[in-house]
């Protein structure tokens, strides 16, 4: 079985989701054995934000997740490079998918996510906020004067600064203001699927001129805008575009598999609908011509290799 690196997960959400139900060991009974049957070895988890949330909501959701961690007796929460390599079976990265919660105090919060091990953060969701805009917000509305400053201060601690769902102004914003450190954990190539969360050529191309990654992610309408396309010969087409477009060692798999939500599963691929068979994947890239040392780099290596370089 091949390992593999995912850079999105929402479990933060799902945690958040299954505790107000009333439940315990979240990750143990809901995530572990899916993910370790499909190959998971180092999965990114997302507190994720939709725009509404408070900065103590965010931070409930961070900690509970940091708990929820630390109950699973098979998950490691990743804080130091070294750890990416402890002998576990599941390696927990914490990341932040929107700061709708940060109006104020922008360098403190910024710094309590950096203490709380958050590895890599977006900025905003699809929506506008005190920082940035997302895919669904103004046009012609990007970074804030405070989003600026998050991302420097982000900079400063070597955070990696997410762009999958910041709208195109955001995006340049955020490239202009970093020298490295932007990945986009969770988008495909728009020339292949003509979605606002996917990247264009000239997008993707700066990405990768800047050193950074591209989670290749499993959402139908990402993948392909026609319905009997979404499937995973389709997905393996975006690696295929990215590889001749920008390079095999800026491509790595950033899911994004929404089996926590309820009724979300008609969004996904219609072969691979949850991660206990993401090695169909692996299966459809040796199918598509990709030889084993190019399905190692997309599957973990590229993502270890990335990561590990940003932190200590
Ligand atoms: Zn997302």
């Amino acid at each position: 079985m091949m390992k593999l690196f995912d850079f999105h997960a929402d479990t933060g959400y799902a945690v958040m989701k299954r505790r107000k139900e009333g439940m315990q060991d979240i990750i143990t009974k809901d995530q572990l054995q899916k993910r370790l049957h499909g190959g998971f070895s180092w999965v990114c988890m997302a507190s994720y934000f939709e725009g509404s949330e408070t900065w103590e909501q965010m931070q409930e959701m961070i900690i509970a997740l940091h708990e929820e961690i630390a109950l699973c007796k098979d998950a490691l929460l990743v804080k130091q490079k070294a750890d990416l390599m402890a002998d576990v079976p599941l390696h927990a990265i914490c990341t932040v998918e929107g700061m709708c919660g940060i109006k104020e105090d922008v360098t403190e919060r910024i710094d309590w996510l950096y203490d709380h091990d958050i590895k890599i953060a977006s900025l905003a969701w699809n929506d506008e906020n005190a920082l940035a805009t997302g895919v669904k917000g103004n046009p012609n509305r990007g970074l804030s004067e405070l989003g600026i400053q998050a991302v420097k201060r982000m900079h400063s601690h070597r955070m990696i600064v997410d762009v999958s769902h910041a709208n195109e102004k955001t995006f340049w914003d955020i490239l202009a203001h970093c020298e490295g450190g932007v990945m986009a954990t969770h988008s495909n190539a728009r020339a292949l699927s003509d979605h606002p969360r996917n990247l264009k050529d000239e997008q993707l191309i700066a990405l990768a001129k800047q050193g950074g990654m591209v989670g290749v992610v499993c959402c139908g309408a990402f993948v392909h805008s026609d319905p009997l396309k979404k499937d995973i010969a389709h997905m393996v087409e975006h690696m295929r575009y990215l590889k001749d477009l920008i390079g095999i060692e800026h491509i790595a798999l950033g899911l994004d598999f929404m089996d926590d939500y309820d009724g979300a599963m008609g969004t996904m691929l219609t072969d691979l609908n949850e991660p206990s068979k993401a090695q169909r994947i692996i299966a459809e890239m040796r199918n598509q011509g990709f030889d084993e040392t190019q399905i190692r780099m997309i599957a973990y290596e590229n993502a270890l290799r990335y990561l590990g370089s940003y932190l200590s």
